[in-house]
């Protein structure tokens, strides 16, 4: 339920929405009104307010400038074919960005100000949540370290913020990936669980080179052996191989996706066989080479479902089926089907307000 005056809103002069914000959509620079705000200071989270979107005043020796201590998550909003918004596994990220802010020594969330609070801002600009059913609302919610003072620790001040932007219809648009060997993004015991701006900073040179050789992303291999498949860009991997839907598992290293879950549920709902466990890009080039059918997709809130449709490695390139009767794309129908209300939401992920 929605408490409507949970925290105080200060509402802007003008609205910057307008029709384009229900067309095509440029993602990511087009926030819409309003932001809401806390801090942590004197060991507790206070002044939470809604306020008009704006540029934030930060001193140059703010921590999160110069160490790194930023967390952040993203879900999205939907409207319902049946009239109304929902707001799609809010709880569950919640948990995660408690889980990533705990891995980063900085202070977690109480559930009332992040479930509360982004009910609220969501009611706020349930306006701005676009039409079509196949758009949405993109919901950012972050924390940074805001304290002014140089010294590398955990700070004693942190702001939470939280912005929406419009996300137009997403077109599925395959995508070529190279299986990375070289380059790490995370190890057993390191922040490749935590949803922390470090892990994305450090992935960008490697994409560059591989985007250089013709690829969009990078599958990332384990740091151990280079062999076991762990993530493509920000997105969980899948692969359907005999069948039976193959996902690594989460090994600490892995991102615990929200899209995984989701996917992995619908699909043992519908009687496939699921498998959680590690695969070797080797055990992947063998089924190629023994002429199977393959899928193999990426999994994440912002794009739902890529699938890839060209896999490179060691200098040979592999080709995933991406037609008409893939596996992927009934999930994928069945997922977006739940968010919009087209299908019955058993599983409770819909907040509908
Ligand atoms: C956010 C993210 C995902 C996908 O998580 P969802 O909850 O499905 O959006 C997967 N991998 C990485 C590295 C991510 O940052």
């Amino acid at each position: 339920m929605i408490e409507s005056n949970f925290i105080p809103v200060t509402k802007a002069a003008v609205s910057a929405l307008g029709p384009e914000n229900h067309g095509p959509i440029v993602f990511g620079k087009n926030p819409t009104d309003h932001m809401l705000q806390a801090v942590f200071s004197d060991n507790s989270w206070n002044s939470a307010e809604i306020v008009p979107f704006g540029n934030l005043m930060l001193s140059p020796l703010s921590l999160c400038l110069h160490y790194g201590q930023t967390v952040f998550e993203g879900f999205k909003a939907y409207r319902q074919a049946a009239g109304g918004v929902s707001i799609f596994r809010m709880e569950k990220h919640f948990q995660r960005i408690n889980r990533s802010l705990y891995r980063m020594g900085m202070p977690e969330l109480p559930e009332r100000l992040f479930m509360q609070g982004i009910r609220q801002l969501v009611e706020l600009e349930k306006d701005w949540v676009p039409l079509d059913l196949d758009a949405s609302l993109y919901i950012r919610p972050f924390v940074f370290a805001s304290e002014p003072k140089l010294g590398v620790k955990g700070a004693n001040e942190y702001r939470f913020m939280v912005v929406c932007m419009p996300m137009g219809k997403y077109y599925d648009q395959n995508v070529r990936v190279k299986i990375e060997t070289g380059f790490v993004r995370a190890v057993e015991g390191g922040t490749g669980g935590a949803k922390c701006g470090g892990n994305y900073a450090a992935a960008i040179l490697p994409t560059q080179l591989a985007n250089r050789e013709g690829y969009d992303q990078l599958i990332w291999t384990d740091a151990i052996h280079h062999e076991y498949m762990e993530e493509s860009g920000t997105m969980n991997l899948m692969f359907v191989i005999d069948g039976k839907l193959i996902t690594p598992s989460l090994s600490g290293s892995i991102l615990d996706g929200v899209t995984r879950d989701s996917i992995l549920t619908i699909a043992r709902d519908l009687g496939v066989p699921v498998e959680e466990r590690k695969i070797s890009y080797r055990e992947l080039i063998s089924a190629f080479e023994e002429g199977k059918e393959i899928e193999a997709f990426g999994v994440g809130t912002a794009a739902v479902i890529s699938p890839i449709e060209k896999i490179g490695v060691n200098g040979r390139d592999y080709f995933p089926s991406v037609q008409e009767g893939c596996l992927f794309l009934t999930l994928k129908k069945q997922l977006q089907d739940i968010r919009t209300g087209l299908a019955p939401d058993r599983y409770g992920w819909n907040e509908i307000m």
